[in-house]
């Protein structure tokens, strides 16, 4: 550990001599009177004197009999022998800080009266009005505000998927069909050397490739240091380096090439649609070449169909509701079912709830 230990800075209250020193110091070099470690502060960067082999055993206690400020290591009291179990501990300042380049500031001089007095007024609540106080009371208030609105959202959601039976009955039939055709065919697409897209014979056209960014390095790029004061309640303080790596971004390049392959790509669709249940649904006649054959040119089709009846409820609301061909061509006009609706948008049926009563 490469800590640095200097002396703390302390005030007389007696005889107001300022910048006693902690350790070499445990009495007032003016007037005698015994070091207060809660009138400790850190010295600037040009005041600071360097404590040599400094050897921490603990933090001050201050005889509890006659204020006398002791080592850690006393179990009694050098001054009047009282035992220090009792004894006050010294309150230690929280750290400072500066980046590199900066230079420490004294942490000045304390004004110890009014340091109790308003740690008086804030204990019988005169004076709530620490920071911290006041940002908790802030989260609360919004945290009561986050709440309200996931209470309303959770409250609108529900509305929003009450629902209520209706009763409709099934008023007609209607179909769609298509016929997809896929033709096998050359195709180019763009992609990493090392990344073969998916398709037959793939290979990468010649003299196609580029140099691309393909992502990004980190490298290490030396350190950020701070430094951090640390008091150690013995009269000292302690200074150590805390740093960080820094990095840059470096681009990483690689090819990116046009690959040339073969698939099946979509040619062409070929629609067909009608109402009621004659003629019964057919597709178009579409003729393929060398049908699904894996050579250039030839095709292969996909058939695929929608069997909807539509529902006719209360005050002329409709419904549309797919089904398999097979039961689609067994739902009779005119037979009754129920449905589920939504409340707030009565024209949304819910066909997953649809039941058949008669
Ligand atoms: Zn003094
Ligand atoms: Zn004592």
């Amino acid at each position: 550990m490469s800590n640095k230990t200097y002396e703390m800075l302390w005030d007389c209250q007696f005889c107001g001599t300022t910048k006693n020193l902690g350790v070499t110091h445990r009495f007032c070099p003016n007037c005698g009177a015994p070091q207060n470690p809660d009138s400790r502060y850190y010295p600037s960067d040009e005041e600071k004197v360097a404590v040599e082999d400094h050897k921490f055993v603990g933090v001050d206690v201050t005889c509890p009999a006659c204020n006398q400020l002791n080592g850690a290591a006393n179990e009694f009291c050098q001054q009047c022998g009282s035992p220090l179990t009792e004894g006050a501990k010294a309150i230690r300042l929280d750290e400072q800080t500066k980046e590199a380049g900066g230079s420490f500031e004294s942490s000045g001089s304390r004004d110890l009266v009014q340091e109790q007095f308003d740690a008086q007024m804030e204990e019988i609540g005169v004076k709530p009005k620490t920071k911290n106080d006041e940002k908790s009371g802030n989260n609360l208030k919004v945290f009561a505000i986050i709440g309200v609105v996931i209470a309303l959202l959770v409250g609108a959601f529900a509305v929003l998927n009450m629902t209520e039976s209706a009763t409709v009955y099934a008023d007609s039939h209607s179909w769609d069909r298509t016929v997809s055709v896929e033709e096998y065919s050359e195709f180019t697409t763009m992609n990493w050397r090392d990344s073969r897209p998916a398709g037959d014979n793939m290979s990468i056209d010649l003299g196609s490739c580029t140099q691309r960014q393909r992502s990004t390095n980190r490298i290490p790029d030396g350190e950020t240091c701070r430094t951090v004061r640390q008091d150690n309640g013995d009269g000292t303080f302690s200074e150590r380096q805390e740093c960080t790596t820094r990095y840059r971004e470096e681009p990483v390049y690689d090819d990116w090439c046009r690959w040339r392959g073969n698939r099946w790509e979509d040619a062409f669709n070929r629609q067909t649609s009608g109402e009621g249940l004659i003629p019964e649904p057919y597709y178009e006649d579409v003729s393929l070449n060398c049908e699904g054959q894996k050579r250039l040119g030839c095709q292969r089709a996909d058939y695929s169909g929608n069997y909807n009846v539509n529902f006719k409820g209360n005050e002329n609301r409709t419904y549309t509701c797919g089904f398999s061909q097979e039961v689609w061509a067994e739902v009779p006009i005119e037979s009754v079912w129920t449905i589920e609706v939504r409340r707030i948008d009565a024209d949304a049926g819910l066909c997953n709830t649809l039941e058949r009563q008669n």
